[in-house]
């Protein structure tokens, strides 16, 4: 959530440093924008449970979420029956946090007022 804060503020600059003259770029800040809006976070692929690589990673979107999987492959997987892959992902997410709740404590209470507001 507070990287999302960051991206946004930092398109922003962008387009008011760019004086706002490129349509194309008012563009792909919109996009980027969309794509940026809801990152599920996982770094494990819910489908074939392979660590996803940020380089070469394949992304699909879910109920405004958007889950990141290792290939196409997986991506055609995970659409054909998206809310198993999706809580499964969920799933690696929240042991994923729980595991550094001890020494983010403090980050975590933050972030989890941040997703109650929203
Ligand atoms: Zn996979």
């Amino acid at each position: 959530m507070v990287k999302r804060a960051v991206g946004v503020v930092a398109i922003v600059a962008l387009l008011i440093s760019a004086g706002m003259t490129g349509a194309a770029l008012a563009q792909e800040a919109v996009t980027q924008v969309t794509q940026m809006a809801e990152d599920a976070g996982n770094t494990v692929c819910p489908v074939c449970n392979a660590m996803i690589d940020e380089n070469d990673k394949v992304t699909a979107e879910y109920e405004g979420k958007v889950y990141n999987l290792c290939c196409d492959g997986c991506k055609e997987t995970f659409l054909e029956d998206p809310a198993t892959y999706a809580a499964l992902a969920d799933a690696e997410v929240a042991a994923l946090q729980a595991s550094e709740a001890a020494e983010e404590t403090a980050l975590m209470e933050m972030e989890a007022e941040e997703a109650d507001i929203e």
